[in-house]
């Protein structure tokens, strides 16, 4: 059963052909810069074979036509016909609190997805054009929607509520919806797995760091708090976001600067977090180098705060949990960064979390970092947000 996987961006569709029999890659890749004149379309198949094309991709469906083409294409495809696609599953970011589950796609579902447009303005609306798409490029095709806040839907009130006045939630849905969901899920999953215990019995703090970042405390099965809210903006310091700050702060400016309300939104997401403390990048890498290597004093700034804002959380979330078994590192950064863990977890001893430095040394690879004697199990586990929506795909479509 062969499942293609879409995360539909802007102007981006990443996408993967997976065998879920075997749960194999056949094929993945990349269309970006859709809309410009030069669009970069990049495949890879499962023999690792590249392929590059620059060409003029107006829109989405023009889009996922050429990635249909390269799959099919003679010399460098993996299928023959599209009949060899089974089902495709669309990331979804914003799913409201419509969606308990991932979702067949049908007229009422679309509407359901179109009506929380509004709650995610950057992320749904490509999504669903992407769905649009492929309906029209691979008719008669299941497509399943997979939401990133369908784990978190579990919270409990007193968690996604905010202390605004309550018709604010009654008529326009202001609320705790978290994101990252599919990641959380998979992750804290598989510490199950690798912990040989059932992930319904365990309490897991689960941290997501990469450019969008997010912890979520896991009880037994269940998502029940997690830092980001009604949009990803809130919760960690990010590349580019600024997480918590005091909401007081944003009249203020916006009166100060005479900023419009597009001037400070679009502060908050692309000019804060460590990439406006620094001044010098949003990526890790370049500030990690700035930082130990070349002395820079605001890169190191961004960096503490980074830190120090993740070990907040994994603290209150300990409280929430009322102790912890197991905290999960995951996201790029997560995944490589071991000065990060190793900042993150110093001095929380008190919590029983110790880390072993030599097995921290690890990047992208699956490892129990924590010594023998921790009484909290510390694991870097690669994230497979593909894979999840392509096992609730197949699962989906062979009900
Ligand atoms: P993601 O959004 O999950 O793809 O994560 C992207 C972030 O991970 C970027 O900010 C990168 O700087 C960071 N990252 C990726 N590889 C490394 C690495 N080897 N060391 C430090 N940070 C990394």
């Amino acid at each position: 059963m062969n499942i293609l996987v879409l995360n539909s961006g802007s102007s981006s569709i990443k996408y993967q052909l997976l065998d879920m029999e075997q749960e194999v890659l056949l094929a993945k890749g990349l269309a970006e810069k859709i809309g410009f004149d030069e669009s970069i379309v990049s495949f890879v198949n499962g023999e690792g074979k590249k392929t590059k094309i620059t060409k003029s991709i107006p829109n989405h469906l023009e889009g996922i036509k050429v990635m249909i083409d390269a799959l099919l294409d003679a010399e460098c495809g993996v299928i023959k016909t599209v009949t060899e696609i089974d089902a495709v599953g669309h990331r979804i970011a914003q799913g409201g609190s419509y969606f308990k589950s991932s979702s067949l796609v049908n007229d009422d579902v679309k509407t359901k997805i179109k009506d929380c447009f509004q709650l995610a303005s950057l992320h749904n609306p490509p999504q669903f054009k992407g769905i649009l798409a492929i309906e029209e490029v691979v008719p008669g095709v299941p497509n399943i929607a997979c939401f990133d806040t369908v784990f978190h839907q579990t919270l409990p009130d007193h968690a996604y509520m905010y202390a605004l006045p309550y018709d604010w939630y009654q008529e326009d849905g202001v609320r705790k919806y978290g994101f990252h969901g599919l990641s959380h899920e998979f992750v804290s999953k598989r510490a199950g797995q690798i912990l040989n215990r059932k992930w319904d019995d365990l309490k897991i703090i689960s941290c997501h760091l990469g450019n969008g970042a997010s912890v979520a405390a896991v009880n037994k099965g269940e998502s029940i708090d997690t830092s980001m809210g009604f949009t990803p903006l809130q919760g960690l310091v990010m590349g580019t976001r600024c997480g918590d700050i005091d909401p007081a702060i944003i009249p203020y400016i916006m009166g100060k600067r005479n900023y419009s309300t597009e001037d400070v939104d679009n502060a908050l997401n692309k000019e804060s977090g460590v990439k406006g403390i620094s001044g010098v990048s949003s990526d890790f890498r370049d500030l990690e180098n700035a930082a130990f290597n070349e002395g820079n004093k605001r890169a190191a700034l961004a960096l503490q705060m980074f830190d120090y804002r993740v070990k907040f959380y994994i603290s209150a979330y300990f409280g929430i949990l009322n102790g912890a078994d197991v905290i999960l590192f995951t996201g790029g950064l997560g995944e490589n960064s071991p000065e990060m863990r190793e900042a993150v977890c110093k001095n929380l001893s008190a919590l029983g979390i110790e880390i072993d430095l030599e097995k921290n040394k690890v990047r992208g690879k699956e490892t129990i970092i924590s010594t023998p004697e921790s009484k909290v199990a510390v694991i870097v586990i690669p994230t497979d947000e593909e894979l999840v929506i392509a096992r609730e795909a197949k699962d989906i479509i062979s009900r």
